[in-house]
């Protein structure tokens, strides 16, 4: 049952926690796996036109998918260098390719994965901290709502980047990440919040992806983008929940890191075996 009568889910990543100083690396790493991964399996086959033009393709993809699951950001990544489509697909049959890449895509998806994990580990232990109001926030929220984590991060990872960053569990009610079979998203997680019967929900996140799923699960939404907005919140709870849809476009300077980032690493790094994680954070963060 719940304790009080509203409840408040926070994102995480890009949320609670900055990811580094621009909150952009993340996106990077994406785009980098992807590539890497690509080019590793037999779907280098489609990275013959020139990496700054197929960059662009992929940075066109992951701006659609930003704050969604890890694998919907890449199957988006490579149906766009596949097809020239920057959109998600539930699975390597909505690619429409030969059967010759079947293994190749399984195959893609684990270095992805691995590549990805060790981009992030390397960041998460110098670059990301957790916004400098929030744990004080979280603390004087946490006597007047029932709190939650509702992040698209897989459960394992979130429990282990929740403890890496000290947060106090007694804070929160439940913590809910995404299971690996890419399952129980954020919609799904704020939908089973809000059947447990609250007045009000606020969904605290980052993207606009974020606030599609306060919008499927009919719930309020506050966007994070700075530190700057934790005090502003802190100005309007406790209180009435804010809610706040207006949608959002990346910056062109926030594409251009993406675009500058991704390519230096796509050209320093793409056939190196063992990749040096911390220098490549280092180079995305400074
Ligand atoms: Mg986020």
């Amino acid at each position: 049952m719940p304790d009080h009568e509203c409840a408040v889910a926070f994102d995480f990543d890009g949320t609670l926690i900055q990811n580094g100083p621009l909150n952009l690396d993340k996106g990077v790493h994406i785009i980098f796996a992807s590539w890497y991964a690509c080019r590793r399996t037999r779907l280098n086959d489609f990275l013959g036109a020139g990496a700054d033009a197929l960059t662009a393709r992929m940075v066109d993809a992951y701006i659609r998918y930003p704050g969604s699951p890890r694998f919907e950001q890449f199957s988006a990544i490579v149906n766009a260098l596949v097809n020239h489509v920057p959109d998600s697909v539930a699975s390597f049959d909505g690619f429409v390719l030969g059967e010759e890449y079947r293994e190749a895509y399984a195959e893609a998806r684990q270095i992805y994965n691995r590549v990805y994990s060790g981009l992030n580990d390397a960041a998460a232990d110098r670059f990301w901290k957790p916004y400098v109001s929030v744990k004080a926030f979280l603390h004087r929220l946490a006597g007047v709502y029932d709190l939650f984590i509702a992040s698209g991060v897989t459960q394992d990872i979130l429990e282990k980047d929740f403890a890496r960053h000290g947060f106090d569990r007694g804070c929160f009610s439940a913590i809910h990440g995404g299971n690996t079979a890419g399952g129980n998203d954020k919609g799904e997680i704020l939908k089973m919040l809000k059947r447990r019967g609250y007045m009000d929900l606020l969904f605290v996140a980052d993207s606009n992806k974020d606030l599609e799923y306060a919008e499927i699960a009919a719930v309020k939404f506050y966007r994070i983008r700075a530190d700057a907005d934790y005090r502003r919140l802190a100005g309007m709870l406790p209180g009435t929940f804010p809610d706040e849809r207006e949608t959002w476009e990346f910056e062109p300077f926030e594409i251009d890191f993406f675009q500058t980032k991704s390519l230096y690493l796509i050209g320093t790094y793409q056939d190196v075996e063992n990749l040096p994680f911390i220098d490549m954070s280092g180079y995305i963060n400074t």
